[in-house]
């Protein structure tokens, strides 16, 4: 629904050639993007996680865009130093990626290091321990490996087909939009358990096949083009833990295990799922406390002065698989799609 809205406006703005009448209202001095995966497309039509993805050419032609651009691309340490000083001469981009996974290091790193562009890569820190729940590939897995499943819903089994690619896509897109109504993760990650279970699929191999290990992050980390992020210990959407001292502990112990690995102290957090149902006041409140430069959401917006009040609430543009068109990241970044998405407001912290 919102990603129509999106597509929707993307196109209207495009082909109106609006957003350049919109950009010096709405510009903003920069922007941060997120990304998951890159890798080559795959073949499968069903395949309902394909917005956490590009491929290595849509990257790299990206990064040449970028670095072809009247701007900056720079770290987060330098983006934090640049707010606090106020120096917002040049415009900047940051670019970070969210989880860790090993197409980042064999697909986007080299691309990357060619281009000599910084970028920073926010871990779960129990993705490499190999004790993550990635849910929404088990959920994708548990569908697309069976035409028929049943889901205990209020303590009543229930069926349903999903043989086609059309019944796979509207299972998901059900089942997906269930669990994040769920006012708890406790609850959320107990459903996908119990249902990986009972269809044959194992959560545990998300982990160990797509995620980087220790070795391969430490490594990394001696680039000086890379900063290493906190994204929490176990991915909670944080905003529904009812316990506080819970969302802390998550926070502060991730920072604690990166740096005990890494030899130095993360300065940055990017928040799981990092929507306005997953991190909100609290845990902007939270980050700040515990002393990160700056905490990262995944509410779309390029970045104006006035979040130097708000460097613990920052929002950022995700470069999506689903928009994997030059001229969609053109409109994004111009941000005339994101104030229209925010309605104007310019820091949206609420
Ligand atoms: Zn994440």
């Amino acid at each position: 629904m919102k990603q129509t809205i999106i597509r929707t406006g993307l196109e209207t703005l495009y082909f109106t050639g609006l957003h350049h009448f919109m950009r010096p209202l709405v510009g903003g001095i920069g922007a941060i993007l997120t990304l998951h995966h890159v890798r080559p497309a795959r073949p499968e039509a069903f395949q309902p996680n394909h917005l956490l993805e590009i491929t290595p050419e849509f990257l790299e032609r990206l990064l040449r865009r970028l670095r072809g651009a009247n701007l900056d691309v720079i770290s987060l340490d330098e983006m934090h130093a640049r707010f606090l000083s106020g120096d917002f001469k040049r415009r900047f981009v940051c670019i970070t990626f969210d989880d860790g996974y090993k197409d980042l290091q064999r697909f986007a790193y080299p691309l990357l290091k060619q281009y000599g562009l910084p970028f920073a890569l926010f871990i779960p820190t129990s993705f490499p321990d190999r004790l993550g729940e990635l849910w929404w590939l088990a959920l994708e897995a548990v569908i697309a490996q069976n035409s028929r499943i049943g889901i205990v819903i209020n303590g009543e089994d229930r069926f349903f087909d999903c043989g086609s690619v059309q019944e796979k896509r509207e299972l998901y897109d059900s089942v997906y939009g269930y669990l994040r109504s769920m006012t708890s993760e406790d609850e959320l990650r107990h459903f996908v358990r119990d249902l990986a279970v009972r269809h044959g699929v194992d959560m545990a191999v998300f982990c160990r096949d797509l995620c980087m290990d220790w070795p391969e992050i430490v490594e990394l980390a001696t680039d000086p083009l890379v900063t290493i992020g906190a994204h929490t210990v176990n991915h909670n959407m944080l905003k529904k833990m009812a316990d506080e001292s819970a969302v802390r502990a998550e926070m502060a112990m991730s920072r604690a295990v990166l740096e005990a690995a890494l030899g130095r102290r993360p300065q940055h957090l990017a928040y799981p799922v990092g929507d306005p149902t997953s991190a909100g006041p609290r845990e902007f409140r939270i980050a700040a406390e515990l002393g990160f430069k700056t905490a990262v959401t995944t509410r779309p917006g390029v970045l104006f002065k006035a979040h130097r009040d708000h460097l613990t609430a920052l929002p950022r543009i995700s470069v999506n698989g689903d928009f994997q068109r030059q001229r969609y990241l053109e409109v994004l970044m111009s941000g005339a799609a994101t104030a229209m998405w925010n309605g104007f407001r310019r820091v949206n912290a609420a």
